[in-house]
C-alpha cells in the first residue's frame, strides 16, 4: 500500500478544462492521459530529482520539493483520485451488473420486449468492452459479463417461448422497457461501430516495426485511428497552435503491463511505480537505425504525480529510414544508448518507467517524420505504427519477446 498524500484541492494549471475531462471520461475515464496537453506553464528549468535509479521495491518517491515549486504537477488530489475510482466502479462494474440484473430479475413479458432487452444489453456491453480501458479493473472482466449475459438470456428464452408470451408489450412499463432497450441498442451500435472503425489505418504512411518489448504481456490503453479509442489524436489538428509542438504523437500507442491474473498493478492505483507490472520492463530497438536523441536522468514519479514541462521524460528517438520512432516515459538511469549510436533490431534501449507527463507507468511509442531543424522534437508529421504487422487499438494485447 502506498502512502496517500493529501494535497491542494485546486486544479493544476496544466490540466484540461473540466468539459474536456468529462468528455474523455465517457465509458470510464482513460487511466493514462495521453502525452500532450501541452504545458501551458512555461516553466523553463526543472531540476532533475535527487534520487538514484530505483531497484524494484526501493522507495520510489519523488517529493515535489526536489523538483522546484510549481513544476511538479501534483495530480494526487484526494478528490480527483476518488472521482476516478468512483467513475470506474460505476461505469465498468455497477452499470454492467445492473443491466444483467435487469434481464435476470425483470425480463420483458413480450417476445419483442425480450428480444430487444437482450439485444440492447448485449450491444451496450459490447461497446463498453471495446471502448473502456480495462486495465482497471482487469481486461478479462468484459468476458465475465458476456458469460453472464449468455447464462441469463439462455435461462429465460425457453421459459418465455414456452409461456406463449404475446408479441408486443402491454402497458406503460412494457413500452418504457422497450424504449430503454432500443436506446441501449442504438448507443451500443454507435459506439461499437466507432470502436471497430478505429482499426482502419489513418490516411498517413504506415511504419512497420518489430516488437519493442522484452518478455512480458502488454495491453493497449490508447491506440487506433479515432479519438474515441486514441486520445493522442487530439494533437492532430494543425490549426490548434498549442498542439503543434506535440503533433508527431497523434497516432501513438500507450501500453500497460499485465501481471499475475492479468492485473496491471498490485493494488487499485498504488503510488509506488514499481508496483506496476510494466515498470522496469525491457525495451528493445524495434527497427535498425541511429539514435537521434536519448535522455535518461529524469526521475520516476510516484503515481499520480507527473512533470508537465518535460513531458517525454526519459526517452529515446530512433531514426529508421525516413521515419523516427519515439519511446517515452522510460525509467531513470535505464537508458543504455546515446545520440549518434547505431542500433540493430532487438538491441537493448532501456526500461519502461514513469518519468515525464505519465499518469502511471506505461510505454508511449509513436512514429513521426523528423521535426524541422530547431523545432520541438516531436513536432514532425505524425505517422501510423504497425507492430509485428498489427495496427493496435485500445484493448488489444501484445506479448513481448519470448526470451
Ligand atoms: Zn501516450
Amino acid at each position: 500500500m502506498g502512502r496517500r498524500r493529501r494535497t491542494r484541492e485546486s486544479r493544476p494549471r496544466s490540466e484540461p478544462p473540466r468539459g474536456r475531462r468529462r468528455a474523455a471520461a465517457r465509458f470510464g475515464g482513460p487511466v493514462v492521459t495521453p502525452l500532450p496537453e501541452p504545458a501551458r506553464a512555461a516553466a523553463s528549468s526543472v531540476r532533475p530529482a535527487v534520487r538514484a535509479p530505483a531497484g524494484k521495491g526501493a522507495p520510489a518517491s519523488v517529493r515535489g520539493a526536489s523538483i522546484g515549486p510549481g513544476q511538479l504537477r501534483d495530480g494526487s488530489s484526494f478528490r480527483k483520485q476518488a472521482d476516478m475510482t468512483l467513475l470506474v466502479l460505476l461505469v465498468q462494474v455497477a452499470l454492467p451488473l445492473t443491466l444483467l440484473a435487469w434481464i435476470a430479475v425483470y425480463p420483458a413479458g413480450s417476445l419483442a420486449g425480450f428480444v430487444f432487452q437482450a439485444a440492447g444489453v448485449a450491444s451496450f456491453l459490447y461497446a463498453l468492452a471495446r471502448v473502456s480501458q480495462w486495465a482497471v479493473p482487469v481486461w478479462w472482466l468484459p468476458w465475465v459479463y458476456g458469460a453472464l449475459w449468455l447464462i441469463v438470456v439462455g435461462l429465460w428464452t425457453p421459459r418465455i417461448v414456452r409461456a406463449g408470451a404475446r408479441l408486443l408489450p402491454e402497458g406503460a412499463w412494457g413500452w418504457a422497457g422497450l424504449a430503454l432497450s432500443s436506446a441501449l441498442l442504438i448507443a451500443g451500435a454507435w459506439y461499437g461501430a466507432r470502436a471497430i472503425a478505429a482499426r482502419s489505418l489513418p490516411p498517413v504512411e504506415v511504419v512497420d516495426i518489430a516488437n519493442p518489448f522484452g518478455p512480458g504481456d502488454y495491453l493497449v490503453g490508447h491506440g487506433g485511428s479515432n479519438r474515441l479509442m486514441n486520445g493522442h489524436l487530439r494533437t492532430l489538428d494543425p490549426e490548434v497552435a498549442r498542439f503543434r509542438p506535440w503533433r508527431g504523437q497523434s497516432y501513438a500507442v500507450d501500453f500497460f503491463g499485465l501481471g499475475p491474473w492479468g492485473l496491471r498493478a498490485s493494488g487499485w492505483r498504488p503510488a509506488d511505480p514499481a508496483a506496476y507490472a510494466i515498470f522496469g520492463a525491457e525495451l528493445r530497438a524495434p527497427c535498425a537505425g541511429r539514435v537521434v536523441a536519448a535522455e535518461g536522468a529524469r526521475p520516476d514519479f510516484e503515481v499520480p504525480n507527473e512533470d508537465p514541462v518535460n513531458r517525454l521524460g526519459n526517452h529515446v528517438i530512433l531514426r529508421c529510414g525516413t521515419a523516427e520512432i519515439v519511446l517515452a516515459h522510460m525509467r531513470q538511469g535505464s537508458v543504455t544508448v546515446a545520440a549518434g549510436d547505431a542500433v540493430a533490431v532487438g538491441d537493448r534501449l532501456g526500461e519502461v518507467g514513469n518519468s515525464g507527463a505519465s499518469t502511471e507507468p506505461h510505454l508511449h511509442i509513436h512514429a513521426q517524420r523528423p521535426a524541422r531543424e530547431g523545432a520541438p522534437p516531436i513536432s514532425g508529421a505524425p505517422l501510423a505504427l504497425r507492430i509485428d504487422g498489427r495496427f493496435l487499438v485500445r484493448g488489444d494485447r501484445l506479448s513481448g519477446a519470448q526470451e
